[in-house]
């Protein structure tokens, strides 16, 4: 699979915003609202968790973020 394409949809990343996972690496569609760009988001959030990363703002996909819930016990 080219790199330039959302893991969730499958469609090209093309000219819109995407997040890369963290964990995984993968790429997902993500609208940047700072731009007003519309769309919706890939199957990907970014979560805050200072204490347990070290950072304020983490892109995962959702896999990933059920994952890291599980493993840190942190309520989604
Ligand atoms: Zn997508
Ligand atoms: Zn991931």
């Amino acid at each position: 699979m080219p790199a330039t394409c959302c893991v969730e949809c499958k469609e090209d990343i093309g000219r819109r915003s995407a997040l890369i996972c963290a964990d995984c690496g993968g790429l997902f569609h993500y609208p940047d609202s700072r731009i007003d760009e519309v769309g919706r988001a890939c199957g990907v959030h970014v979560i805050g968790f200072r204490s347990l990363l070290g950072r304020d703002a983490v892109p995962l996909c959702l896999r990933c973020d059920m994952a890291f819930r599980l493993r840190f016990g942190v309520p989604s």
